[in-house]
């Protein structure tokens, strides 16, 4: 697969697909830059080299229609501030002849930026002659959009055809390499540590690490799924029924690989879903009926870590209870110590997931994992499948 250093950039134009996707107010105000940072190497290492920039990005979910505050007309400014260049937006219609000749117009050191591209509804259906207006802009194909590498839309997947020089940009590659190592060249022993709320969203996760893992530590409010589904009492803590069948032929499946599977022994339990100092330990399968579980207990912290501590290489995704609460978030932050410390002795820690992420900041301890994946939806679909539709459209 190329990167961009395996193109030379001068005298061409490339359409680079970012993930501009930030979190915006109804009135436009950008809440966190750090999705335009991060793609500001990869454009900047283009226009160094030469190559005019044309950028194409989604925001939020307009379905197909213009929405005000979804227009990326929002985001020149941040754009422009972060890349210390002139950014040139652009509404005119893909496929416009006029869209053309304003392109044409504009200078090289100035970066090209096209409205929200799901304001199109040919963006989801993949529609061709959109893709082929879309790759007549430009000589170059670039997806540094690790976010949406598993969707198969127009500007993310399909109009790689229409384009002989193609490649992925700086920030896609550093995603990718280290999602791909954790697949196929990792150190043993691997542990995935898996949270979250829901079972539903992960369990084709947990089966794929199944053929890989050597631990596989679950946590978080999923963690009851599982042991309903194993005959326990859980008092009131959430759990989803239509996923007991699975969650139980899970256990089955581990045993059968010799898959070290551990669901959590004890929980930290409240009356009700607060921060409350009024909490209540208790063995996690026999939970009294008013109380809801909440967090991973100490005698599952200890073990977890235990676990941790002799792993090489580890996955997150998910928090092991609700972190947001001070009095429900030492399992968290207990695990994610772990982590940070088996990771400063040589062990490669890949993190990923918007909550799990935020566990990171909150406890301070980004910059203490090997790397923190900002494309959750794409990670789990490359670990669950070991493919993404972005990278083979580079291949094809
Ligand atoms: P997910 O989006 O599935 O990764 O879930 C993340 C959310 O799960 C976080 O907001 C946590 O507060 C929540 N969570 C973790 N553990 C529990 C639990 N035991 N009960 C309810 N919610 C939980």
């Amino acid at each position: 697969m190329k990167l961009i250093q395996d193109i030379s950039f001068k005298d061409k134009t490339a359409l680079i697909r970012v993930d501009f996707n930030v979190p915006i107010s109804k009135n436009g105000i950008i809440n966190d830059r750090t999705r335009i940072k991060s793609h500001i190497n990869t454009i900047n290492n283009i226009i160094d080299n030469g190559g005019k920039v044309i950028l194409v990005s989604h925001l939020g979910r307009p379905k197909g229609v213009w929405e005000k505050n979804l227009s990326l007309k929002n985001l020149v400014e941040a754009v422009s501030f972060e890349s210390k260049r002139k950014v040139c937006f652009l509404d005119q219609k893909i496929g416009s002849k006029k869209l053309n000749e304003k392109i044409s117009l504009t200078s090289r050191d100035e970066i090209i930026l096209l409205e929200n591209i799901r304001f199109y509804k040919e963006e989801s259906s993949g529609d061709l002659l959109f893709c082929k207006n879309l790759s007549r802009l430009a000589d170059v194909f670039v997806n540094d959009a690790f976010g949406t590498a598993h969707r198969k839309h127009s500007s993310t997947f399909h109009v790689a055809k229409y384009f002989n020089e193609k490649c992925i940009g700086n920030l896609f590659y550093k995603e990718y390499s280290s999602i791909f190592r954790v697949i196929n060249n990792f150190s043993s022993p691997l542990t995935a540590i898996i949270g979250g709320a829901k079972i539903s969203s992960k369990i084709n996760v947990i089966k794929s690490f199944m053929s890989f893992a050597d631990n596989i530590l679950i946590g978080g409010g999923m963690m009851f799924t599982f042991i309903k589904s194993a005959g326990g009492e859980i008092g009131d803590s959430i759990f989803e029924e239509d996923e007991l069948v699975k969650a139980a032929s899970l256990l089955e499946m581990a045993k059968k690989n010799n898959v070290n599977l551990i669901v959590p022994k004890d929980s930290i339990n409240s009356r009700a879903f607060v921060d409350n100092e009024d909490y209540i330990i208790s063995d996690s399968k026999s939970i009294p009926e008013g109380l809801i579980g909440l967090d991973i207990g100490p005698k599952t912290v200890s073990e977890f870590k235990n676990i941790i501590s002799k792993s090489k290489t580890i996955v997150w995704n998910g928090p092991m209870g609700v972190f947001e609460f001070k009095n429900f978030s030492t399992g968290t932050k207990e695990v994610a110590k772990a982590v940070a410390s088996v990771t400063k002795k040589g062990a490669f820690s890949l993190v990923g997931g918007g909550d799990s992420i935020s566990a990171l900041k909150k406890f301070d301890l980004s910059s203490e994992v090997s790397y923190v994946s900002t494309g959750g939806g794409a990670m789990l679909h490359f670990l669950e499948t070991k493919k993404l539709p972005a990278v083979q459209a580079i291949l094809d």
